[in-house]
């Protein structure tokens, strides 16, 4: 009796965690509450609101690959095809990131990060934007890199959604990813030389340098192939949430949930 009980605390106590996660992280603007209200509510209406709190939506993906709500699937004969799973907001603001960079580092049912940009104005936000991946991808190479030893995830997948490819000013998919790649090895750069000359004692480098490494380490250039290393798969797919073009992200999220 008492580990069925204990079973039934755990589940009705944290149904947020329980569930496939995926975790949407993002700067402000980006589009993310936007995403969350197209497929919530399965129309295009663009907030204008900024989200303050995470607002974990609960949406199913079915056979097809289709992402829902609740309201549509059960308009459909079997909802037994269903996969259940939560989308999960964070804010994007840079003061409220604590929320997003500790579902990253803890949370068990975590499947996946969209990592939404905006791809009409990554020019001028490409420092703050590349210094927002960058934290999330060091952080999900340390997690791995201490799942070895523990129980942790087997890999996570990140997708980087270029959203806003609407816009004539958008960059394609290859620029998005060149420009991204190669701010995060400036970062990388910047980062290493801030810690030798920290002055941290010669012995100590060695293994912090190597630790706060992100992807191979030693290598002169970043590419996001160098996060396989550390069983993290990264996309680059773009889209638009103002005309619905999102299919190739829905792909992403049902071969993850
Ligand atoms: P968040 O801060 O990441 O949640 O971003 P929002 O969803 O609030 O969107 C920020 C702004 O971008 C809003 O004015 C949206 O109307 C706009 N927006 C969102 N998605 C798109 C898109 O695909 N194309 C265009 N042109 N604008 C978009």
């Amino acid at each position: 009796l008492v580990p069925i009980l204990v079973h039934f605390f755990v589940v009705r106590t944290t149904p947020y965690t329980t569930l496939p996660t995926i975790l949407l992280v993002g700067p402000s603007g980006a589009g993310k509450t936007s995403l969350l209200t197209l497929v919530e509510r399965g129309d295009k209406t663009v907030p204008t609101h900024t989200s303050q709190t995470p607002q974990p939506v609960e949406l199913t993906v079915s056979a097809g690959g289709a992402v829902q709500s609740f309201r549509e699937t059960a308009k459909e004969d079997a909802p037994g095809m269903h996969k259940k799973f939560l989308l999960m907001d964070t804010p994007g603001h840079g003061k409220l990131r604590k929320f997003a960079m500790d579902r990253v580092n803890t949370q068990d049912s975590l499947k996946g990060i969209m990592f939404v940009l905006d791809a009409a104005a990554l020019d001028e936000n490409l420092p703050a934007t590349g210094s927002y991946l960058y934290d999330v991808l060091l952080a999900l190479q340390k997690r791995m890199g201490a799942g070895k030893t523990s129980r942790g995830p087997s890999s996570i997948h990140v997708l980087i959604a270029a959203n806003k490819s609407d816009l004539f000013t958008a960059l394609p998919v290859s620029l998005v990813k060149s420009n991204l790649e190669a701010e995060l090895g400036r970062i990388r750069k910047s980062k290493s030389k801030g810690l030798l000359d920290s002055g941290v004692g010669a012995d100590d480098v060695g293994n912090e340098e190597s630790d706060n490494w992100l992807g191979t380490y030693g290598a002169e250039k970043f590419s996001f192939s160098q996060m396989r290393e550390f069983d993290l798969e990264v996309d680059i797919v773009g889209g638009s949430v103002l005309e619905g073009k999102v299919d190739k992200w829905w792909k992403w999220i049902s071969a993850r949930v």
